[in-house]
């Protein structure tokens, strides 16, 4: 099997002020930088106004910054919109794309989430695509169907395991405490391989797929330790140095 580097990815979401991401970044860039030779990458991504601040922070730590989203276009009439470029432009290798909170808040279809992908990959940025069912879907038995179809509707064209990263966030384990069993997180990452396998024609095997959703130091154990998972996106224990960097520990 082909060796993944793990990544751990931390989504601020809407929080921090400069004060905030000083500490956050800073610390963080002064424990990842004194390790010797870091088994795993590990990406901050703050909200798009700190996203310089952080930058800052992290020079030379060997630390990688991505934004939470993107437009799909390069630039244009979009008031309040950040394009890839932009991102880019500031020092980030990553945007995250599709994450529910945007589905469901801005109404993101998989294929507007495409195209974003697209965008960001064109612009020179790893993507990292998020997928996840509701609770009504599991609870039908439809998770694995509807995380299919997440990944064939999400996927650009261009997709390859360089370029792209996969997140399983299921929707009800998003920021309440609760997560599903390691046996569902394994049955879901290895049938998203196989699809995504499918749809980049070959490479899945190469591909990073993260589980998110209520990852704290207590349990991260548990999932970074399952075949088919190469990391973790995490929210709220992100925001802590000591939480986050224990997070990392764990793989
Ligand atoms: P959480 O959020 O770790 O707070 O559950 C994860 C995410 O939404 O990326």
């Amino acid at each position: 099997m082909t060796a993944r580097r793990p990544l751990i990815a931390g989504n601020w979401k809407m929080n921090g002020l400069k004060a905030d991401a000083e500490l956050l970044a800073g610390g963080l860039a002064s424990r990842y930088k004194a390790l010797q030779k870091p088994a795993f990458d590990m990406l901050l991504c703050p909200p798009a106004t700190l996203v310089s601040v952080v930058a800052g922070h992290i020079a030379g730590s060997g630390l990688v910054l991505g934004g939470q989203d993107c437009h799909a276009s390069e630039k244009g009439a979009h008031t309040g919109d950040i394009s890839a470029w932009m991102l880019r432009d500031l020092g980030c290798g990553y945007v995250i794309v599709g994450h529910s909170e945007r589905r469901a808040d801005h109404r993101e279809s998989n294929a507007v989430v495409k195209d974003k992908a697209q965008a960001a990959q064109a612009a020179g940025l790893i993507a990292v695509i998020c997928i996840g069912e509701t609770e009504g879907e599991r609870d039908r038995g439809e998770a694995l169907s509807v995380v299919s179809e997440q990944i064939r509707g999400s996927l650009p064209a261009g997709a390859t395991a360089q370029n792209t990263v996969l997140a399983y966030e299921p929707v009800w384990a998003i920021g309440t405490g609760r997560t599903p069993t390691p046996d569902d997180v394994a049955e879901i990452h290895a049938e998203a391989r196989k699809v995504a396998n499918q749809v980049m024609g070959g490479g899945g095997e190469s591909l990073r797929i993260l589980y998110g959703g209520s990852v704290k130091p207590s349990n991260a154990v548990d999932f970074l330790g399952l075949t088919d998972v190469d990391g973790a996106l995490v929210g709220g224990a992100s925001l802590k140095v000591d939480d986050f960097w224990a997070i990392a520990q764990a793989c």
